[in-house]
């Protein structure tokens, strides 16, 4: 091996918090990582920054409780106590959920787990993309020409993974994740915009998908989100939708692009023994609230758990992870066959006409199916509620 290539157990390719979290969690069982990113830190990430409640459960679990309330002061931006359905610009129906929605600014969190992962002994390095892999070698290179022999290779780099495409490249029969839905997002000055203090997500906006705004103290994030389909101009959809809104000097703001992988979960996420998928590079994304930081932790820590199991022979690390992420992938399917409901502007009418009438029910969707995660469908929670409410009526 020549002198330039260093060395190392694990490399984890990208520093979102599906790598770091898997870097924290490899360097806690003791394990030698590199984590590499592309972008310099602070590095602008799009992102609404809701937490849900098995977000700030995976967290927790991740830093302890001390870490985690270090995270959260560094990097809260707002509490929010109502979420809100909109069709077109007409309120449909509100909840209160019982815990209060907390909002992140992600740049400042991504930085805070980057960090805490070096802290713990893992290298880290940034403003340096990876370009090349030699999968028989195992030797990554980077756009510096840096490289790197690692035994096992996290893709932990995001909705357009680059690990991914050279996968493909080198394997014709790796099945690799198909669609994702484009984004387009910016943030503006809370000046700019009368908003109410509620997570707001507009349906009717843009087919088959939906458009949102996230107070965020200062700033309120706008978005919205499509199937990708080059035909379609995301931006001036967005400007429209500003516009609706009634937001002011819109020309001071630049919009931004992303995807965000929607319906795409890899069949597979684990490449012969050693090359693992975590977070949004392995599709694992909630179509119905674009929900992924929860998934990208979990997943990150499961990978490094099963990588630990190989490298310690104390078990099948491949099949252990396939395994933690199947109840992952069953909420992730269950929200995806609401969402494709939800395209229907007939079945969200009805939807949001039932829940007007029993608020309770859209409250106990949001709190067992959105914050909790529970492996649920529409119609078991649905069933699950009206037990609950029989049992209530004939109580009093
Ligand atoms: C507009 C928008 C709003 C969202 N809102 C929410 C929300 O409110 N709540 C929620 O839970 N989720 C939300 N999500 C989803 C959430 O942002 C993602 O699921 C989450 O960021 C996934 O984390 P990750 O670490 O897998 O990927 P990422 O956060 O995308 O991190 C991947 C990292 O890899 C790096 N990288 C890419 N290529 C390379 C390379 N070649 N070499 C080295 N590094 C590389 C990137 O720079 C990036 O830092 C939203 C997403 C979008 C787009």
């Amino acid at each position: 091996m020549s002198d330039s290539i260093t060395s190392t157990k694990v490399l984890i390719i990208g520093g979102g918090p599906a790598g770091s979290s898997c870097a924290i969690k490899l360097r806690k069982l003791g394990i030698d990582c590199v984590l590499a990113e592309k972008a310099r830190f602070p590095r602008v990430k799009l992102c609404g920054g809701m937490m849900t409640l098995k977000t700030k459960k995976a967290l927790r679990d991740l830093l302890g409780d001390d870490c985690y309330g270090s995270l959260l002061s560094e990097s809260r931006v707002s509490v929010l106590h109502s979420f809100t359905i909109y069709q077109k610009l007409e309120k449909k129906v509100s909840c209160n959920p019982k815990e209060p929605m907390e909002l992140l600014d992600r740049p400042k969190m991504d930085y805070f787990l980057f960090r805490h992962a070096a802290s713990l002994g893992c290298k880290t390095f940034d403003g340096d993309a990876l370009s090349t892999i030699d999968f028989k070698e195992k030797i990554a290179t980077f756009v510096s020409g840096k490289q790197i022999k690692y035994e096992y290779l996290v893709a932990a780099d995001g909705a357009s993974s680059h690990v991914e495409r050279l996968l493909r490249r080198h394997d014709s029969h790796f099945k690799s994740k198909n669609k994702c839905a484009a984004i387009v997002e910016l943030d503006i000055k809370v000046e700019d915009i009368d908003v109410e203090d509620t997570v707001g997500i507009y349906f009717g906006i843009v087919p088959c998908f939906y458009s949102w705004v996230f107070p965020k103290g200062n700033t309120v994030s706008i978005g919205l989100g499509k199937p990708h389909d080059k035909n379609y101009n995301m931006k001036a959809e967005l400007r429209k939708f500003m516009q609706l809104l009634g937001v002011r000097n819109m020309d001071s703001y630049e919009i931004r692009g992303c995807m965000l992988p929607m319906r795409s979960m890899l069949k597979k996420s684990v490449w012969r023994n050693h090359v693992f998928f975590v977070g949004d590079a392995a599709g694992l994304v909630d179509p119905l609230t674009g929900e992924g930081i929860c998934y990208a932790i979990a997943s990150g820590s499961e990978a490094a758990k099963a990588i630990s199991m190989i490298i310690t022979k104390s078990g099948d690390g491949t099949a252990m992870y396939e395994k933690a992420l199947l109840p992952m992938k069953s909420i992730i399917r269950k929200a995806e066959i609401i969402q494709r409901a939800f395209s229907y502007s007939f079945i969200l009418d009805l939807v949001c006409k039932r829940a007007k009438k029993r608020l309770g029910f859209m409250n106990f969707f949001y709190d067992e199916f959105v914050d909790k995660g529970v492996d649920e469908s529409y119609f078991q929670l649905k069933r699950r509620w009206r037990k609950i409410e029989n049992g209530r009526t004939a109580v009093k």
